[in-house]
């Protein structure tokens, strides 16, 4: 059990932390990375395993049950599963989730099913392997749809994350939708925000959550509202008779801040409280600085009870602005 839950300072449980356990990549998507990447940390800058099993052990005591490893590509991280393997016998860590774009994933799906990993999040903009070497700038469709055949194969819960653009995928709208008809798999379309290394690429965003469901209904009149679970940035939807459901995430409208329970750890080990903050702590430094336990855990009940509002109000305050580092080094 936990020592306590926690509260932010606007009444909302903490409960999820989503960890980046690397900034690299092995795709260059359009809407995460400039086509000649980003720079790299060092090695050294990111948090290594120790650090990571104490941090998660740490926010565990504090009520932090639910856990999501991303990145960068976390498959690309050396000897990932073996901070697999340690999460899942963490006390307080209910469910281990990951975000992929699975290109490397493949092998470990079994050993990630007996481990009791959730559900992965597999990341997939397009069915159509040439728009997929345009988005991601790699001709490596294939593997992403084996990696989701054998996904659905072991029945480990797969969500698809497709990200909504302008001029590049709104044709893959309806076809992701029609997946859903014979796969148990949820499709969420993603408003696509400026986390790119390369700052906005419209004047304006097109493709909010309103106009892609609009788009959807015109062709399933029918479709179904279901129920959201209490803290979803998901609006999710099923058209009847179909296998699976889909979503969509207003990522960049920002209508989901007043229920969200999550706080994220980028690759270089900095806390935030909310995606658009610019970091409020940076976990790392003090890790490193030989910080006890009561200490570490002072330190972020200090920066919980500090939360913004919402994401306008976290990106007013940011030093930097506006918004324009890589979700890759985020951690999405
Ligand atoms: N590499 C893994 C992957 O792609 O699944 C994990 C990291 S990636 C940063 C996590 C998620 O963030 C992906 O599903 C991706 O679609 C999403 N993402 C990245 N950049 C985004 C952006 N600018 N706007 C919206 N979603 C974005
Ligand atoms: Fe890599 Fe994921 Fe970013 Fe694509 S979205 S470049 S796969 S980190």
């Amino acid at each position: 059990m936990p020592d306590q839950q926690l509260y932010d300072n606007h009444g909302r449980p903490i409960s999820y932390l989503r960890l980046a356990v690397t900034d690299r990549c092995n795709l260059r998507c359009f809407y995460c990375m400039p086509e000649e990447g980003i720079k790299y940390l060092p090695k050294k800058e990111l948090l290594t395993f120790e650090e990571i099993e104490r941090l998660i052990t740490l926010m565990a005591s504090l009520g932090i049950s639910k856990i999501r490893l991303t990145g960068g590509e976390p498959f690309v991280r050396t000897d990932l599963m073996k901070l697999v393997r340690k999460i899942v016998t963490i006390e307080g860590v209910e469910s281990l989730h990951l975000t992929t774009n699975g290109l490397l994933t493949a092998p470990y799906i079994q050993e990630l099913k007996a481990l009791g990993v959730a559900s992965i999040n597999l990341s997939l903009d397009t069915l159509d392997p040439e728009r997929f070497n345009k988005i991601t700038r790699r001709d490596e469709f294939g593997k992403t749809w084996s990696t989701l055949q054998l996904l659905l194969e072991e029945e480990i819960p797969v969500k698809i994350n497709a990200v909504v653009m302008e001029g590049q995928n709104i044709e893959d709208i309806i076809p992701l939708v029609e997946l859903t008809k014979n796969n148990n798999v949820s499709v969420r379309f993603i408003e696509e925000m400026p986390f790119n290394g390369e700052g906005n690429h419209y004047p304006k965003l097109t493709w909010t959550y309103k106009k892609i469901l609009e788009l959807i209904r015109a062709q399933y009149p029918t479709v179904l509202k279901l129920t959201d679970e209490p803290n979803s940035t998901s609006y999710n939807y099923r058209v009847p008779g179909y296998r699976g459901d889909f979503g969509v995430i207003a990522a960049f409208t920002r209508t989901f801040c007043g229920t969200c329970n999550r706080i994220r750890v980028t690759a270089q080990g900095v806390l935030k409280t909310c995606l658009y903050d610019h970091g409020v702590l940076n976990l790392k430094d003090l890790m490193r600085a030989e910080k006890s336990d009561s200490e570490l855990k002072a330190e972020l009940l200090r920066a919980f009870s500090n939360r913004p509002k919402d994401g306008f109000e976290a990106e007013k305050k940011r030093v930097l602005f506006p918004v324009m580092e890589s979700m890759s080094t985020i951690g999405g």
